[in-house]
């Protein structure tokens, strides 16, 4: 199998070979498919699987036809929500790495640093945030942050989520986001309260476990 066999446009395809990957990983052969029909999906899998691409790649494609839309006034499109910085970080290093062939501009927020830089880069609009819970809901109720136009929300390692005790905030989130949208459940292990998290949120989620 290869990315081209995914059918996954030029762009993206050209991006992933200056990667240097040769060809998809189980969970990307399995999720991408998935994703790209607009399916909701929840899938048991390690990091270290391929794991961020098989939904970054995917959410640039479906992304890309709307990119030519005026900067200006710009809504945030995907949102990705991640436990901690340094993954926030590594999946916003996955999405710039994707995007390269593309004006798609995606940006990460996180506690524990200072708002004003965020805050300005939010300003000037962007299609994919990448976000841990707190600063999220921080920035959102400053009025900084408009999750009306969200199309895709991705809860990444959601059983650290749990574990962290993050699961009321991410019930919160996903409420902020419109009711009509395509959410995507990553987690290493699922157990009993992620399904139930799974349950309430997700339409008729298709399952993979790798
Ligand atoms: P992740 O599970 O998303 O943390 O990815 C683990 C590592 O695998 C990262 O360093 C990726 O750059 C790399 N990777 C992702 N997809 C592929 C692929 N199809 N072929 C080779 N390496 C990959």
């Amino acid at each position: 199998m290869s990315f081209k066999d995914l059918k996954l446009i030029k762009p993206l395809q050209k991006a992933v070979e200056a990667t240097g990957y040769t060809e998809p990983t189980l969970v990307q052969e399995r999720a991408i498919p998935l994703i790209l029909e607009g399916k909701d999906v929840i899938v048991s899998a390690q990091t270290g699987t391929g794991k961020t691409a098989a939904y970054a790649l995917p959410i640039l494609q479906q992304l890309f036809d709307k990119q030519d839309a005026p900067k200006r006034g710009k809504k945030i499109k995907a949102l990705i929500i991640s436990p901690t910085r340094e993954l926030a970080s590594q999946i916003h290093q996955n999405f710039k790495t994707y995007a390269k062939f593309s004006n798609l501009r995606s940006f990460t927020i996180f506690g524990g640093t200072s708002i004003e830089p965020q805050v300005d880069v939010l300003k000037k609009g962007v299609d994919i945030l990448i976000a841990t819970p707190g600063r999220l809901l921080d920035l959102h109720k400053q009025d900084y942050i408009n999750l009306d136009k969200v199309e895709t929300l991705v809860l990444d390692e959601a059983d650290l989520m749990l574990a962290m005790g993050f699961i009321d905030d991410v019930k919160k989130i996903e409420r902020l986001c419109p009711e009509e949208k395509q959410t995507l459940l990553f987690s290493a292990t699922i157990p009993y309260k992620i399904e139930e998290l799974a349950n309430s949120i997700l339409k008729n989620p298709k399952r993979i476990d790798v």
